[in-house]
């Protein structure tokens, strides 16, 4: 029913080694402008500031995703059995899509703009977008048929499993790609080794074999280690920040109007939704490009900000005391600075696994010798003692730096 590309394309990628389309659906997607729009859009935030190779694009990463989803629908027999040629075509494009719907720098600019990508994705791929024609040319109602493995509504729940869940397509590419480009080695774990293990039980669940334990156990821990060191690295924090304090700074100032401002921040600054054209506009090299003219704007907070950002002359950071939060505030009030931008606090906490609580069903089921079905934690002593252990947390304060 679909149709082919006239030849196999390959794209080589260090991750994956090629990345293998046939249909042309998946090329034409490829090379629509909303898709290369995420050439403009890093993976990593802030990790950049740390890692100075981090330099990955939304782009590769969606890339990868696919070439996942295409290897699972190939080389995994149980999926490759027990899903029809038409499920095949739009699971893969849900995992090509997944994350067509992020903005710049996706957290810092979601908080300001109270979007959310997920929001975006969706209506990216159904609202009569460049996108939304290919899908609809290709088979009516595709467009609704893909959004939906993206919000969890598909007829089949395989399809979301396989690029939402706690072992999916999704996360297996970022970690490998993230490990890859900030170098370092706690990212890595056997993908070979799980796709080897994978299995449908009773129809439509994706459950481990025993004999994968080993490789899933590796996975989570090097989920966990790619946290600590490289996510939510302090640093990296900090970066985004101040992104968070300069993209706020433009909507307090509540004047869309300035000609100062160029007219991609002109939204923002109005504290208007951003329509589907003007989220088009904003990307990495636009937003960088609005930062360098702001770094001569009249608005001095504006300006330094932004010069910050440009520079890399990022804040501090500290543990989070109240006694140490008062002494700290106290100095910087007296500096000079309005603890509105110049002082944020941030809680990050993680847990590397969260088991089944028998609602949102993301847990990971392993198929034991003898055919029953155990959730991770109950089959993994490792595992298990994660999940009983304390909260792993941070909380850190960030300031400019006092002389
Ligand atoms: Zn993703």
């Amino acid at each position: 029913m679909y149709q082919n590309t006239e030849e196999v394309k390959v794209l080589r990628d260090p991750i994956h080694g090629y990345i293998h389309v046939s249909l042309q659906v998946i090329w034409d997607v490829i090379n629509s402008s909303w898709f290369q729009r995420l050439r403009r859009i890093r993976q990593l935030g802030g990790a950049n500031m740390v890692y100075h190779c981090a330099e990955h694009t939304r782009f590769a990463h969606s890339l990868g995703v696919y070439e996942i989803v295409r290897r699972m629908i190939t080389e995994v027999p149980d999926i490759a059995a027990s899903l029809s040629e038409d499920e095949k075509v739009v699971v893969m494009l849900a995992g090509l899509l997944h994350d067509i719907g992020h903005g710049p720098y996706s957290h810092a600019f979601e908080q300001v703009t109270s979007t959310s990508h997920e929001a975006y994705t969706c209506r990216i791929i159904e609202e009569d977008t460049e996108i939304t024609r290919i899908l609809e040319k290709a088979r009516k109602n595709l467009s609704r048929d893909v959004a939906d493995v993206i919000r969890h509504k598909s007829r089949n729940p395989l399809l979301s499993q396989m690029i939402s869940s706690q072992l999916d397509a999704d996360r297996m590419d970022y970690l490998l790609r993230d490990a890859y480009f900030t170098g370092t080695t706690y990212g890595e774990f056997d993908l070979e080794r799980i796709f080897r293990t994978l299995r449908i039980h009773d129809g439509s669940k994706l459950v481990i074999k025993e004999s994968g334990v080993y490789a899933v156990e590796n996975y989570i821990m090097s989920r966990y280690h790619m946290y600590w060191q490289v996510y939510y690295h302090p640093t990296a924090r900090s970066y985004e920040y101040l992104l968070h304090a300069l993209f706020n700074r433009l909507k307090d100032l509540e004047d869309p109007d300035d000609p100062a401002l160029i007219d991609l921040f002109r939204p923002i600054a109005a504290g208007e939704e951003i329509t589907l054209e003007e989220y088009f506009a904003l990307d990495e090299y636009s937003c960088g490009y609005g930062f360098e003219s702001l770094s001569r704007h009249h608005d001095e907070i504006l300006r330094d900000l932004a010069v910050r950002i440009r520079d890399r002359k990022l804040f501090d950071y500290a543990d989070s005391t109240p006694e140490d939060n008062r002494r700290l505030r106290r100095q910087l009030k007296e500096a000079g600075y309005d603890l509105k931008y110049y002082w944020g606090r941030d809680l990050v906490s993680q847990k590397p696994y969260v088991p089944y609580t028998g609602s949102a069903d993301g847990a990971i089921w392993v198929r034991m010798r003898d055919g029953s079905t155990r959730e991770l934690s109950n089959a993994s002593n490792i595992v298990y003692s994660l999940i009983h252990g304390p909260v792993n947390d941070d909380n850190k304060v960030f300031f400019p730096p006092l002389k």
